[in-house]
């Protein structure tokens, strides 16, 4: 992410500083640690945002987001889920860089996905919501990694059904959002081009133009 992003995110969208460009939500996830003028920045700053996070990830509704801010109130309790969350998300972080690396090892991942994957609860349902059929799943959330578990299972259908060369990071080499690139013709290279394309495509144009004048 970029400044350009923070200061949009600011004026025209207060209620949220997430980003939602990754086309996967494990990639989402991943893009709630960014680097903003070569600090690092974690969006998941604390456990309500962590849940917020979540809900507007739409991985929990109001009444689950509700339930788990009330079930885990304690802060040790909270430090902790929060301190799972980051490592989960580290070890996705790494794999999600690897991929774009080419490597092809990541026995790490498999385990840290299992291991979330494992303490699965839900079961499939299926609902008709008046126009159409719609399936959902359906559980109680009673333990931390029920929470994690949405996060899990697409990072776990993504590696395993994607086209992995199609998983990158933002050609701005000082951003650190990842995404999965879904265009027709495979041609994504921003996170965003508002702000990362246009800023790199600018700074080009300025190169090649001074870059004429001293000529
Ligand atoms: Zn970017």
């Amino acid at each position: 992410m970029t400044n350009m992003i923070l200061e949009q995110d600011d004026t025209a969208q207060k209620a949220s500083d997430f980003v939602f460009i990754g086309s996967r939500l494990w990639l989402d996830f991943v893009n709630t640690c960014i680097k903003q003028n070569g600090e690092r920045v974690d969006f998941l700053s604390d456990f309500t945002e962590l849940i917020k996070w979540l809900k507007e990830a739409r991985v929990l509704d109001n009444e689950e987001a509700e339930e788990s801010l009330y079930r885990w109130s304690s802060p040790s309790h909270r430090s902790e889920i929060l301190g799972q969350a980051r490592a989960f998300r580290t070890e996705l972080k790494t794999a999600a860089e690897g991929i774009t690396r080419a490597e092809k090892v990541f026995e790490d991942i498999v385990l840290a996905i299992n291991s979330v994957l494992r303490s699965h609860f839900r079961t499939l349902e299926l609902a008709f919501d008046g126009n159409r059929f719609v399936s959902r799943y359906f559980g109680k959330i009673t333990e931390p990694l029920h929470i994690l578990a949405p996060v899990a299972e697409s990072a776990a259908q993504s590696l395993s059904g994607d086209d992995q060369t199609l998983t990158r990071k933002c050609d701005n080499p000082s951003c650190v959002l990842h995404f999965h690139d879904t265009t027709k013709n495979h041609t994504r290279r921003w996170c965003s081009m508002e702000t990362c394309g246009n800023r790199i495509k600018a700074a080009a144009h300025y190169k090649r133009l001074t870059t004429k004048e001293s000529e």
